[in-house]
C-alpha cells in the first residue's frame, strides 16, 4: 500500500493517521499534503542535524495536536531553552544539509554497488531498488541513509566496522558525521530474528547515515576498509 492510500483508508474509517517523518524530513516529504492527520519527528536527527540535542515534534491540525499537547502537559516533557536555540539554528540549514546528504548517499551507494566485496546495496535512488519508481514519484529526494550486505557475511561486517576510519561506529542518524551500525545488534536488537528477517534486516546488514563529509573521502575510506 502506498502512503497516500494509508491516509485515505484512515479517513474512510474514521481513524487518525499518524506518520513518523523523521528520515524523510519536510524537505523530502510533506505528509499533510497527502492527507495524514499527525506527523511526528525525532528532531534529534535531521531537523537539528548536529547530534547535540534530544528533541521531538508533532505537527497537524490544532484539533489533533491539542490531543497530544494535553498528554505532554501532564507528563511534563519540555525542551530547555538552549536545546530550543540549537534546534532553531539547525533548522536553518536543513534544506542544504538534506540536498548534500541525499546526493552523497546516492553517489556512495552507486560506488559500493561496484565493489566485489559488496553483495547488495539498499538505497531507493538505485534504479534496481524495488521501490525506486514509487520513491521518485513520492519524495523530493531519495534520502541520506543507505545499507549494504557483504559477501563475507557477519565476520566481514564486523571487520568493516573496525577498519573504516571516517565514520563513527554508532547508532542515531542525520548528523554532520557519518555513522555506521549493524541494526541486528543495535536499533533492531529488540526484535526476534524472525521479525528482523521479515523486515529484510539480515545479521550482516550495515546501516550508514551519510553525514556532511566530502563524498570522495567517504568512498575512499569505504573502499579501503572493504579491500
Ligand atoms: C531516533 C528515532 C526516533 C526516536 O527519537 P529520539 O529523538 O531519539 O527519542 C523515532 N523515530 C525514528 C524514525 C527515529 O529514527
Amino acid at each position: 500500500m502506498a502512503l497516500p492510500e494509508v491516509a485515505r483508508f484512515a479517513k474512510a474509517h474514521g481513524l487518525i493517521s499518524i506518520i513518523d517523518n523523521t528520515l524523510a524530513t519536510p524537505i523530502l516529504f510533506r505528509p499533510a499534503e497527502h492527507g495524514f492527520d499527525l506527523i511526528v519527528h525525532s528532531a534529534t536527527k535531521y531537523l537539528n542535524g548536529h547530534s547535540d540535542i534530544v528533541a521531538g515534534a508533532v505537527a497537524g491540525s490544532a484539533k489533533h495536536v491539542a490531543l497530544v499537547k494535553h498528554k505532554v502537559d501532564h507528563f511534563g516533557g519540555s525542551l530547555d531553552p538552549h536545546a530550543c536555540f540549537l534546534l532553531h539554528r539547525g533548522l536553518k540549514t536543513l534544506a542544504l544539509r538534506m540536498r548534500h546528504q541525499c546526493a552523497s548517499a546516492l553517489e556512495i551507494a552507486t560506488a559500493l554497488a561496484r565493489l566485489p566485496a559488496v553483495k547488495r546495496v539498499h538505497h531507493a535512488g538505485l534504479p534496481d531498488h524495488r521501490d525506486h519508481a514509487r520513491a521518485k514519484q513520492l519524495l523530493g529526494g531519495l534520502g541520506g541513509m543507505l545499507a549494504f550486505e557483504l559477501e563475507a557475511g557477519v565476520a566481514g561486517a564486523t571487520r568493516f566496522l573496525e577498519r573504516m576510519r571516517l565514520p563513527a561506529h554508532a547508532p542515531s542518524l542525520g548528523g554532520p558525521e557519518t555513522l555506521a551500525t549493524r541494526p541486528a545488534t543495535t536499533s533492531h536488537a529488540g526484535l526476534s530474528p524472525e521479525a528482523r528477517a521479515r523486515q529484510g534486516i539480515t545479521d550482516d546488514l550495515i546501516r550508514i547515515s551519510i553525514g556532511l563529509e566530502a563524498t570522495e573521502d567517504l568512498i575512499e575510506d569505504f573502499t579501503a576498509a572493504l579491500s
